[in-house]
């Protein structure tokens, strides 16, 4: 993979539908960039790939560093090389929502395009929520996310992986901003619900070249996928 192009795993609407038994390894992930996001076998807590190691964020605020053989149903990575970086008073980020503002005020044609960027700094706060993993086998995303673990930290040094998708694609990718955090001392960390920064380092890139590799499972073939767009925003957004 060039730098700044999309590796994906399997399909955003396959986890929807309870597809998480098998996939690439960690080991394979690594290979496929230098930031990500995802989530393991049975949707056992959010992954978050950061600079060689992929990270296991699961309910209770624990962090695992995963083993190069666990398996990984559903992933999104990138070999991220910022083409732009903000810095000070443009970065200060009052909510989520203001990273939207600052992403389009650097590519405001990026709205059918791709985008991936890295957040890094102190957080005045960040809320966050890890999966609990699946009770039974095909329990679908939606469903999950009812049950999920949801976590606030104030005045934190950290860093955000995300990535801002077009809305047409929403179910292939999660449509809009999709972002996981990750403190300084690899002690908390889970799929973000609401920021607020004042003093980060966003380094933003634009994606036009995506690989999308598929499961060839029985289980992802069989399956009936269907975009269930507020499902969606509820468990993703
Ligand atoms: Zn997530």
């Amino acid at each position: 993979m060039a730098p700044n192009e999309i590796y994906q795993y399997s399909l955003v609407n396959a986890l929807m539908s309870g597809v998480s038994d098998s996939g690439i390894t960690a080991a394979q992930l690594i290979e496929k960039g230098n930031q990500g996001l995802g989530t393991f076998v049975r949707i056992e807590g959010e992954l978050l790939l950061l600079d060689g190691a992929v990270y296991q964020l699961l309910a209770e605020g624990k962090i695992r560093v995963a083993s190069p053989t666990d398996q990984i149903p559903y992933a999104v990575s990138t070999h991220f090389e910022p083409q732009h970086t903000v810095t000070g008073e443009g970065a200060r980020l009052e909510n989520k929502e203001a990273l939207d503002v600052v992403l389009e005020r650097y590519n405001n044609h990026a709205s059918n395009l791709f985008m991936s960027y890295r957040v890094e700094g102190h957080f005045r706060r960040v809320k966050c929520r890890t999966v609990k993993g699946q009770e039974y086998e095909g329990q679908s995303l939606a469903e999950l996310g009812k049950k999920q673990f949801v976590a606030e930290y104030s005045d934190i040094e950290g860093t955000i992986v995300g990535f801002r998708s077009p809305r047409t694609w929403q179910g292939f990718f999660v449509a809009g901003e999709h972002m996981h955090f990750i403190d300084k001392d690899r002690k908390a960390g889970g799929h973000v619900l609401e920021l607020e920064a004042d003093d980060v380092r966003i380094g933003i890139a634009t994606i036009n070249n995506l690989h999308i590799e598929l499961p060839t499972s029985d289980k992802f073939n069989s399956a009936v996928m269907t975009t269930d767009d507020v499902g969606l925003k509820s468990v993703e957004g």
